[in-house]
């Protein structure tokens, strides 16, 4: 049975609650297409290679965590943002996206499914918005935690080792682009923080505060709450849901 788009929204916020983040964007529905939902396709951005995708697999509704609009923004419909929304107009799509909210949830969010596929022990919040994780983990050193992380994540992971040798009791974690977390996973006592992207300051900053860091890919890292969220909507109402997964080495 379709859904309404409304309940849907509704869902997603309840789930969610956007109200309180204070964000880069618009989170919940950005594009409004059809009024009924039956399918449902999730991915990590609103590329047009996604919405390529969710047309070809019919779908009434995309989810993700990057959508269209951003602060600071030209604002112009021209060029790709034009293809972009010509396609989910023509089609008729309605296009779901959670920023934060989607980072922090403490089940089915980024944070929250990555040290889940990492197996580590979620206890603390730490940084802006408390969207950093820190937990227990147990590795000899760094390097034997960055293997573990290209071995469950299937890419290659830029260490930067702190105090090389230290063993790793504490892991702090934050998805995307969360490299100036760094300073905050510090002082919660992290041995190693791990994000998605490194800038030239952390590399000095690890060496010395002898805190390791690893960056293993912004789109690697936000892989795993889009299809989270979206599948437990949807099983709620008897949707139907596909992840797609576009390639993305950054
Ligand atoms: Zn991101």
């Amino acid at each position: 049975m379709p859904l309404s788009r409304d309940t849907l929204l509704q869902s997603f916020d309840a789930l969610l609650q956007p109200e309180r983040f204070k964000d880069y964007g618009p989170n919940g529905l950005q594009v409004e297409g059809k009024r009924a939902v039956a399918r449902i396709v999730s991915g990590v951005t609103a590329s047009r290679a996604l919405i390529d995708a969710a047309i070809a697999a019919q779908a009434d509704a995309i989810f993700v965590h990057h959508g269209l609009f951003w602060r600071g923004q030209d604002g112009r419909v021209t060029g790709w943002m034009k293809e972009r929304l010509q396609r989910l107009l023509a089609h008729d799509i309605n296009l779901f996206a959670y920023h934060l909210p989607l980072d922090a949830h403490p089940e089915l969010g980024n944070n929250a499914r990555l040290g889940a596929e990492l197996g580590f022990t979620a206890e603390a919040r730490f940084g802006e918005q408390e969207l950093g994780f820190a937990g227990r983990a147990a590795y000899d050193h760094a390097a034997a935690l960055a293997r573990h992380v290209e071995q469950v994540l299937g890419r290659p992971v830029t260490l930067v080792e702190g105090e090389p040798g230290r063993p790793i009791r504490r892991v702090a974690w934050c998805s995307g682009g969360a490299q100036g977390y760094f300073e905050a996973a510090i002082a919660a006592g992290a041995d190693a923080f791990l994000t998605g992207e490194i800038s030239e300051p952390q590399a000095h900053l690890a060496r010395e505060c002898g805190v390791a860091f690893l960056a293993a890919g912004h789109h690697a890292t936000e892989r795993y709450g889009a299809p989270a969220v979206a599948a437990q909507v949807a099983a709620q109402w008897g949707l139907e849901h596909r992840f797609i997964d576009i390639a993305n080495p950054a």
